[in-house]
């Protein structure tokens, strides 16, 4: 199976995702977690060349292109092989956070995110867990872990709020795979929540 966490950031995603797995290696099962950008060697180097250096280095054209090309490599190199082998594998973020970040806040380019899909990934998870967060905290959470990463969240609130309902809208798109749980409750309750949806599915 394939499950996938997405939502704004600083909703929790990383935490959530990380007590899931270790819940259900715990009850014996196979588990790989990953992350995007990132999860393979290659897509770890594309992370890192998107996400350092200068903000206006890449168009959001070239941007989305990075961000499919780390996404091949890390279907091929990980996520694949992992399915393939009857593992659980457990995704920080993947395509519904391109079609959110490039198809909706940076540069509208949601047509083109879609073609690129269809074109090069061509798979959806099994079950996407949706983080939602109010925006303002999800913000000053993020803010507060610092690092590289924090152009993207220097967008400010505004682009959050704009995020976190082009989040919401993906349970309207893909009403199977896509359920919303509350992240603004403690993290006991919401992995309470999450471990009962990996149990009706
Ligand atoms: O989830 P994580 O913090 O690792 O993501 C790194 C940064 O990349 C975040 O600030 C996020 O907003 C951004 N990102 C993006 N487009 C994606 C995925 C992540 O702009 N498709």
């Amino acid at each position: 199976r394939f499950i996938t966490f997405e939502g704004i950031d600083g909703s929790g995603k990383s935490t959530q995702a990380r007590r899931l797995a270790d819940s259900l290696r715990r009850a014996g099962h196979d588990v790989v977690l990953t992350r995007e950008p990132g999860g393979s060697p290659g897509a770890e180097d594309i992370r890192r060349l998107v996400l350092e250096g200068d903000p206006d280095r890449w168009s959001a054209e070239t941007e989305l292109l990075l961000f499919t090309a780390a996404r091949r490599d890390h279907l091929e190199k990980t996520i694949q092989p992992a399915l393939a082998a009857d593992k659980i594998v457990i995704c920080d973020r993947f395509a519904d956070s391109t079609r959110v970040y490039q198809g909706i806040t940076r540069g509208r380019l949601r047509a083109k995110v879609d073609q690129l899909h269809s074109l090069m990934i061509g798979c959806e998870p099994d079950l996407t867990v949706i983080l939602d967060m109010d925006p303002a905290i999800g913000l000053a959470r993020a803010k507060g872990r610092g690092g590289t990463e924090e152009r993207f969240e220097d967008f400010g609130e505004d682009m959050q709020v704009r995020m976190r309902a082009g989040f919401l809208a993906l349970v309207d798109e893909f009403p199977q795979r896509c359920r919303v749980v509350d992240a603004m409750r403690p993290p006991d309750t919401i992995a309470a929540d999450i471990a009962a949806l990996i149990e009706g599915c």
